[in-house]
C-alpha cells in the first residue's frame, strides 16, 4: 500500500489553507519486515540514498518514505490537479488522524541512514554482515 495523503486545496477555509502542504511532500509505502541478511542489506542499501527514510510506524509496520514533492503542488500549496487528484489524496484530510500537520509523529523508530540502521540491528544481536565481500 502507498501512502499519499493530500489536502483539501479548495476549501476556502480549513486547516490547510495556512499549511505548507506537507502531506504533499513525500511518498512512502509499506515493507516487509526485514529478516534475512538480504532484507537488511536491501535497507542500508535504500539507506544510502539521499532523501530516504525508512521507519517503524506505531503499530510496528516497516514503511520507506521518499521526500519528495508531487509535481502538481503549486508555489501557493495548493494542488493543480485537484479535480482530479488520485484517490489517496481524495482519502486523506485534515480531519484524519493520520493527517502529518496534527497528528504527533507516526515513527516509533526513524532511520535516515544506514549507520543509523547498522547501531538498530547491532544493538539487538542481529548479525546482519554477510561473511565475505566479493
Ligand atoms: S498536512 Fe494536513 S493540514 Fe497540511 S495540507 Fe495536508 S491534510 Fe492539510
Ligand atoms: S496530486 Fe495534488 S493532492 Fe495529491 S499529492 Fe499531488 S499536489 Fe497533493
Amino acid at each position: 500500500m502507498t501512502q499519499t495523503p493530500s489536502h483539501d486545496a479548495t476549501s476556502s477555509k480549513s486547516d490547510c489553507d495556512d499549511c505548507d502542504g506537507r502531506c504533499c511532500r513525500y511518498i512512502a509505502t509499506e515493507l516487509d519486515r526485514p529478516r534475512s541478511k538480504r532484507d537488511y542489506d536491501h535497507i542500508r542499501w535504500f539507506l544510502l540514498h539521499q532523501n530516504v527514510t525508512v521507519y517503524i510506524d506505531r503499530s510496528g509496520q516497516w514503511f520507506i518514505e521518499f521526500q519528495t514533492p508531487c509535481r502538481e503542488l503549486q508555489p501557493d500549496n495548493r494542488c493543480r490537479i485537484y479535480d482530479r487528484r488520485p484517490r489517496i489524496c481524495r482519502e486523506h484530510n485534515n480531519d484524519d488522524e493520520r493527517c502529518e500537520r496534527f497528528d504527533a509523529s507516526p515513527y516509533r523508530i526513524c532511520f535516515n541512514n544506514e549507520q543509523q540502521f547498522e547501531r538498530y540491528l547491532t544493538k539487538r544481536g542481529i548479525d546482519w554482515q554477510f561473511k565475505a565481500l566479493r
